[in-house]
This record gives structure tokens, sequence and C-alpha cells, in this order.
């Protein structure tokens, strides 16, 4: 008989915790190197990224969702990022996109479609638009990942909630070799904008 995924899941842990192979991974909830991630959540990154920023656990906050997207300021993210800031130590945000990320291009039509297809009545689709619901905003990626991290950085950066001495870094990620493209420095723009204070 095969054994479901739940199962193989299970019988691992089982395993995992009485040869202790935790031990290597103890440390605490306070990130070592005081940073929170906000990253995506496909699955080419689960191992690279932290290899390929040297991070080891018990170093980083990591946030993941689908294309490392902040879409609120006072969404769930952002209240991670704020948490992770003021509660556990954090004192700077690395946003790292990568490339070929599936919310690139994404739109609500695709979704609503395939939902149909598994089932999802048009009619309550219809209800939910009807109800002000705007799934055509809430079901949509974005165009370019570049413009996406920029985004992202800009509503943390300007969040009424952070302290605006906080370095917001914006980052790509190649999913395949693990590359680094730094799209915007967060030292370089706290020091223009402190600069652009001492001129006026
Ligand atoms: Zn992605």
């Amino acid at each position: 008989m095969n054994m479901s995924l739940l199962d193989n899941i299970v019988s691992h842990n089982e395993q995992f915790v009485e040869n202790k192979q935790y031990e290597q991974f103890l440390t605490s909830k306070f990130p070592d190197k005081k940073m929170v991630i906000l990253t995506c959540m496909d699955t080419r990154l689960t191992e690279l990224l932290p290899r390929a920023m040297n991070l080891r656990n018990g170093d980083a906050k990591i946030i993941k969702n689908a294309g490392a997207l902040v879409s609120h300021p006072f969404g769930s993210i952002m209240r991670s990022l704020i948490v992770a800031v003021y509660d556990l130590s954090a004192e700077e945000v690395f946003v790292v996109g990568h490339y070929d990320c599936g919310m690139t291009g994404l739109n609500s039509e695709k979704v609503l479609a395939k939902a149909r297809e598994r089932g999802v009545p048009d009619k309550l689709i219809r209800m939910l638009e009807h109800a002000g619901i705007e799934l055509d905003k809430f079901l949509t990626g974005f165009e370019r990942v570049h413009d996406s991290v920029l985004n992202s950085v800009e509503v943390i950066r300007n969040h009424p909630l952070l302290p605006a001495n906080l370095p917001v870094h914006g980052l790509i990620i190649s999913p395949e070799t693990g590359r680094l493209d730094v799209i915007t420095d967060g030292y370089e723009y706290i020091a223009s904008r402190e600069q652009g204070k001492t001129r006026r």
C-alpha cells in the first residue's frame, strides 16, 4: 500500500525526533544577524536562498508569500515585518524577489478560469464581485519583478509605523544560480534622504 504524503512525513518525523536530528538546529527566536527577509514561496528558493545568502538556522526571520509582495500597507505581511522589527530585534529588511516568478503576468482571469474548472460555480464568483470584492486586484501579480520589488520596498520605507532609519534593501535572486542583484541599497537611500534634509 502506498503511503500518503502525510503518513510519510509523520513517520519521518518520529525518526527525526528520536534520533535527535534537531540538535544541529537549536537556536533562539531572535535573529542572530538581526535581519528580516521577505521573499517568494517558490520551491526553488527553499534551500537555495539561505545558502546563497549565507544564512543558517537562527540567522534571519523569513517571511514568504507568492511573489515577495507587500500588497497592503496594513496587511499580514506588514504586520509580520513590524513585529520582526519591534519584538524580534530585526534591524534591517531585505525584500528578495526572483527571476522567473510565477506571479509575473498572473491575472485574475486565468486563476478564476482554473477555479471554475475545479468546480467553483461561476455564479458564486459573480456574487463575490457584486459584493464589492475586487477579485481583479486580489488575484493579480506584476509585470516585472524589478518594479514589484521596488514597490514593496517603497511601501516598507514609507510605512508610518516603522522608523525612518531602518535600512530596507531590494534584491532579485536567480532561482537557478542563486546570484543576487541589488536593486536598491537601503543604506544609500537613508544617506541620500539625510543629505536632502540638511540641504533644505
Ligand atoms: Zn516567485
